[in-house]
């Protein structure tokens, strides 16, 4: 089992989750966080900290947010591009994870600034488009 990260999340990134991981495995997007499958060890700590209910446990996601449990694989490390089955993701993070230009999003170990906006964006539903497959650099 792993928890997941869903779309709740983006263009909020309040990132409380990334303080309570006793596991750090948590990796960090421009404006998006996923979870590593292979290093969760499926505390629940994160699920309650999300002030937008985006984390779930694998065995709990909605099916509207399934494909989620493949964006985390992918854009933690854990899962190769190569092997995903993107059903259900927007087409420019497909695009994404077959370019060259593709790369691993960085661990985010401790908590910081939620981004400009994210209060607004928590009240938004159809935010999948949004979602940046860029990693977060500082
Ligand atoms: S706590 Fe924040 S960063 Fe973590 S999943 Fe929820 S919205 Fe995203
Ligand atoms: S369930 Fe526990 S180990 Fe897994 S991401 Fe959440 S806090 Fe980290």
């Amino acid at each position: 089992m792993t928890y997941v990260v869903t779309e709740a999340c983006i263009a909020c990134k309040y990132t409380d989750c990334v303080s309570v991981c006793p596991v750090s495995c948590f990796h960090e997007g421009e404006n998006f966080l996923v979870i590593n499958p292979d290093e969760c060890i499926d505390c629940c700590a994160c699920e309650p900290e999300c002030p937008t209910q985006a984390i779930c446990a694998d065995s709990d996601i909605p099916d509207n947010q399934a494909h989620c449990l493949e964006i985390n694989a992918v854009f933690s490390g854990a899962k190769d591009p190569s092997e995903a089955d993107t059903t259900g993701w927007s087409p420019h993070l497909v695009e994404a994870i077959k370019s060259a230009d593709f790369e691993v999003w960085p661990k985010i170990e401790e908590q910081k600034d939620a981004l400009d906006g994210a209060d607004e964006a928590a009240k938004r539903e159809g935010k999948a488009g949004e979602l940046s497959p860029k990693p977060f650099k500082g």
